[in-house]
């Protein structure tokens, strides 16, 4: 199963744990949660995880959900 990064489209994706990776070319955080939620999060310069988006996914599309 290839995944690809919902907000750059990477495929550069590590695994961190359970449903949640981490793409090498954006500095995101991605975690897959129920229903086909996508939270996005970015790491700021101070190493803190920073609540960036929460995007709504179906099996191919995701689309922010602002
Ligand atoms: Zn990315």
């Amino acid at each position: 199963m290839t995944m690809n990064c919902p907000a750059c489209g990477s495929r550069n994706l590590g695994k961190i744990a359970k449903n949640q990776y981490f793409c090498r070319d954006c500095y995101r955080e991605i975690k897959f949660g129920p229903k086909g939620t996508v939270q996005l999060a970015v790491i700021a310069q101070n190493g803190r995880l920073l609540p960036y988006k929460i995007m709504k996914c179906d099996s191919r599309k995701c689309s922010a959900n602002s």
